[in-house]
């Protein structure tokens, strides 16, 4: 029976779907108490009722702060205290900036940025009082540019650097990392996995030739809420089947008859 989580309280945003909902169960496999935060409340008590152990469900908007003050407040009281909070909720935004409107700045800002400050800002105190840590979904694209993804790129690249920040400024109480997977097969990526053009590039440029199951971003979710992780803090765990492993170069050895 794994149990590398046992007796720890932890929240899960976005809970109710793909890596969130891969992470909710991972941690109550390994005895954690979750509350599985989420918009879609139906969805979030479906992935509840599938666990074993100590569950809360809570309907919050991770872009409003009221909400997640009282996800804290409730999930405090409910388990009496907290020791994980996992921001994961997020939205992608696709479109250039000339043709991006405000409400889509604003929303990609709101979900996958502001929700980030908001957790830890409310989280914090708790976390403080526990030892506990924070682990924040960013992704490969907060480290670069892509095509298109203009204003998911800004946004990301604020969670890689929120959590760094919040390492520096509360160690040695609170652990902080973040996560930056590449593609992961979830709903969120479904009309790239229904376009075999878009698999078949993808397939070319990362080494292991697919994308992520959510269950392996939620393992490497795992380690860091563990006390196997009790000395890592401020790092970013790239989990991307070593896509930004390349110098980004062509292949030359193609063209030299090195490589095939
Ligand atoms: P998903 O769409 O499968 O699930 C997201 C969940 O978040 C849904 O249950 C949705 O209802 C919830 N949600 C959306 N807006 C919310 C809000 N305002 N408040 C509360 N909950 C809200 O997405 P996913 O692929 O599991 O992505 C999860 C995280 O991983 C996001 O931060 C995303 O940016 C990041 N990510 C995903 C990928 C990928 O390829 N899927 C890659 C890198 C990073």
């Amino acid at each position: 029976m794994p149990n590398r989580l046992s007796e720890k309280r932890a929240i899960v945003t976005g809970a109710a779907a793909g890596i969130g909902a891969a992470v909710a169960t991972r941690f109550a496999e390994e005895g954690a108490s979750v509350a599985l935060a989420d918009i879609d409340v139906e969805a979030a008590e479906d992935v509840a009722n599938s666990l074993e152990g100590e569950t809360l469900v809570v309907e919050a908007d991770v872009s409003n702060s009221s909400s997640i003050d009282a996800l804290v407040e409730e999930t405090v009281e409910e388990f009496g205290g907290l020791d994980i909070l996992v921001n994961n909720a997020g939205v992608g935004m696709f479109g250039h900036v000339p043709d991006l409107s405000d409400d889509d700045w604003d929303t990609a800002v709101g979900v996958d940025l502001n929700s980030v400050f908001y957790g830890s800002r409310a989280a914090m105190p708790h976390l403080e009082e526990s030892g506990g840590c924070i682990i924040n979904t960013a992704s490969i694209s907060g480290s670069g540019g892509d095509y298109g993804l203009e204003a998911y790129n800004a946004v990301k690249g604020g969670v890689k650097n929120l959590t760094k920040a919040l390492a520096i400024n509360h160690g040695p109480e609170v652990r902080v990392n973040s996560v930056s997977p590449g593609l992961v097969l979830t709903d969120a990526t479904q009309d790239f996995q229904d376009n075999e053009a878009i698999m078949e590039d993808y397939g070319e440029r990362v080494p292991l030739e697919r994308g992520a199951e959510p269950e392996e971003i939620a393992d490497g979710m795992v380690f860091l809420a563990s006390s196997d992780a009790s000395y890592v803090s401020g790092h970013d765990l790239v989990i991307d089947g070593a896509m930004t492993a390349s110098a980004g170069q062509p292949n030359f050895g193609k063209h030299l008859g090195v490589d095939e």
